[in-house]
């Protein structure tokens, strides 16, 4: 995702909101709730309503709800590709938390799009089964990795490929932006670089059927911890400095993140956000980042960036609400 929307910007009369949340179970839900929290960057304003779905039927219910009453509406994975602005959003966020994982013996196996990747990775390499293992360490729901056709390196020493999640992929559940639900295959979704159908319409995916292979177990586990400590040698750690990781586009045979460094930005702060010292690709969060902040050093960088290079940056995170103070 690349751009902003206006959706979540506009006030939502409070009766509007009532009619929303009524069809909405009480006990998952919140009214004027951080979203901060639930995202990689710890940034951004309220939501008016948060809601956290736990099945891929009550997640496409909370949207029918929230198109029935013509309320913005928004599917939060783990929040890992997105910038909430300090305005938060003005709707309703859904922080997807539909888990259920079925595992079948050819192989397949369907996990509902909250599933988050490090569970599904963890379970599937200790019941022997190959595909997922090359995204460990990277922050996902199910639904997130289909929406980006999730990828890294293939394994070392030779990483010599990028690898997508799409390579794994049999079909999925989706509601459609209709409203329909129905099952669609690879060629329905799409799958590029860093894109899908996802990116451009409001289908909503709320299960994934992998086809997965006998792996052998020990190669999964050094596939594993190599792919974790390559990450964690050119990564800042989130734990310690919160991210939403490469926050501008890749330029084929170049690198943003080359860029950002030979106009000697890393380490360069605004407020609270600062380009990562070990990787110009990357902004983090030293505490009290505010979206503002991070807007004004996307700004900088790619100004800079152009100035020098004539090459324009494009922001690879969504922005997400209203980035107006709150
Ligand atoms: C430290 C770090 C490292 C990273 N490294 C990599 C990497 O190596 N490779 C890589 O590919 N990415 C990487 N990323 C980016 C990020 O992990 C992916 O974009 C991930 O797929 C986001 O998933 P999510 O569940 O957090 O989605 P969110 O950030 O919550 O949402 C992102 C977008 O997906 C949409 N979405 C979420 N769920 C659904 C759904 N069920 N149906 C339809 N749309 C949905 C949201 O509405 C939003 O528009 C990295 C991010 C971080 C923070």
């Amino acid at each position: 995702m690349t751009t902003a929307t206006n959706r979540g910007t506009r006030p939502v009369p409070a009766a509007t909101l009532d009619a929303v949340a009524e069809r909405l179970s009480p006990t998952r839900l919140r009214r004027v709730a951080a979203i901060a929290p639930y995202t990689t960057f710890r940034i951004g304003g309220p939501a008016d309503l948060l809601y956290d779905a736990d099945t891929g039927d009550d997640l496409a219910e909370a949207i029918d709800s929230a198109e029935s009453a013509g309320v913005d509406w928004f599917v939060l994975g783990l929040g890992a590709n997105v910038l909430v602005g300090d305005g938060g959003y003005r709707g309703l966020v859904i922080r997807n938390r539909a888990r259920h994982v079925t595992w079948h013996s050819d192989g397949r196996c369907i996990a509902e799009s909250g599933t988050v990747m490090a569970d599904l990775i963890r379970d599937a390499v200790s019941a022997g089964w190959s595909g997922l293992e090359h995204y460990v360490g990277i922050p996902s729901t199910v639904g997130g990795a289909i929406w980006q056709n999730l990828h890294f390196l293939s394994p070392a020493p030779d990483r010599e490929r990028t690898m997508f999640i799409a390579e794994v992929f049999d079909s999925c559940r989706v509601r459609r932006e209709s409203g329909e639900r129905t099952t669609v295959d690879a060629s329905y979704v799409g799958f590029g670089y860093d894109d899908t159908v996802f990116h451009h319409t409001r289908d909503v995916v709320l299960d994934v059927t992998f086809r997965l292979a006998r792996g052998d177990v020990f190669d999964m586990h050094r596939i594993l911890q190599e792919n974790l400590s390559w990450r964690g040698a050119r990564h800042p750690w989130l734990e310690h400095h919160p991210s939403a990781g490469s926050i501008f586009k890749k330029i084929e045979g170049i690198g943003a993140g080359r860029l950002v460094d030979q106009c000697g930005l890393k380490g360069f702060r605004i407020g609270d956000a600062q380009i990562s010292h070990i990787h110009a690709n990357i902004m983090v969060n030293l505490g009290h980042a505010s979206a503002t902040d991070v807007r004004a050093l996307i700004a900088h960088a790619q100004r800079a960036v152009f100035e020098k290079f004539g090459h324009h940056l494009e922001p690879e995170i969504g922005f997400i609400g209203s980035f107006d103070p709150p």
